[in-house]
């Protein structure tokens, strides 16, 4: 079955994420485990961890379906060392973070060359930085996430993903997270169910459905292969909705946070009906 959901507030404390996301009737969900636009974050109390076990078992979210996201400001292919080193830390502490929380996966964007450097040093660097933060932690599964390939960002062609997963030592623990918006911004054509069949067939080609851990599933304000991220609601962007159906009724995609990342989170309650509808269509 699919489990679906939405990148939800954690103002107030970790434990308000379960609660969020049930009151949009969510059975998965995202979120900040810290503020994503500082470095360092306050470190967790074990009442509150409690309390966040609590409430997804209260709202019945099992933790295979919880797919936190990283600070934006960490880039773990950062050309410069000094820079480089302060990702990495940052990076590890989101890891153990996750890690004290008890969750199993973390999803972040590779990292970007700032044309320092080319691009296979940099997707090294991103596939090192990996394995460092994989030694530091365990249970953990590092999730790189597809990008719309905005400025030097890597990530937005899914050889550049193929390539960081072949550098990780421990396979275990990594898989990837594509998100509609970056993928279509990038240049991957969603905007039917043929052309959708035809990228994730590309997809499963280039790295594998073995690797997919989850997807964020965004509308598309600017047009195909614009390389610029800008999310949309369901159906009102470049994308259209056919694709989201396309995800909706193929088992591949079962069982993995889907995400709702859309930029009008009034309605994310009526987008997730909107895709539970579609599941519902196949059966
Ligand atoms: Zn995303
Ligand atoms: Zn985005």
């Amino acid at each position: 079955m699919k489990r679906i959901g939405a990148h939800v507030s954690a103002a107030g404390g970790v434990s308000n994420t379960p609660v969020n996301a049930a009151a949009i009737g969510a059975d998965a969900f995202a979120f900040f485990t810290k503020n994503q636009r500082q470095w360092i974050g306050k470190p967790l109390e074990k009442t509150e961890i409690k309390a966040f076990h609590a409430a997804c078992e209260e709202h019945h979210i099992h933790r295979d379906h919880i797919l936190p996201h990283d600070s934006y400001l960490i880039n773990l292919g950062h050309p410069e060392r000094e820079k480089l080193q302060k990702s990495r830390d940052a990076f590890n502490e989101e890891m153990q973070r996750c890690e004290q929380m008890e969750l199993k996966q973390l999803n972040f964007h590779p990292g970007s060359h700032l044309k320092q450097i080319d691009e296979p040093t940099c997707l090294q660097l991103i596939s090192e930085s990996i394995n460092l933060a994989l030694q530091y932690t365990q249970g953990v599964t590092a999730v790189i996430e597809n990008t719309a390939g905005q400025g030097s960002n890597l990530g937005y062609r899914f050889e550049h993903l193929a390539t960081i997963i072949k550098g990780v030592e421990d396979k275990s623990r990594v898989g990837v997270c594509i998100d509609t918006c970056h993928a279509f911004a990038g240049g991957y054509d969603l905007r039917t169910a043929e052309s959708s069949a035809a990228v994730f067939e590309e997809f499963d080609h280039v790295v594998g459905f073995e690797w997919l851990r989850g997807m964020h599933l965004n509308d598309s304000k600017k047009k195909l292969g614009s390389r610029v991220d800008r999310h949309h609601s369901l159906g009102k962007g470049e994308i259209g909705i056919d694709a989201f159906r396309f995800i909706l009724q193929d088992p591949r995609f079962d069982e993995i946070p889907l995400i709702l990342e859309t930029t009008d989170n009034e309605i994310w309650a009526e987008e997730i009906s909107l895709l539970r509808g579609f599941e519902n269509e196949s059966t």
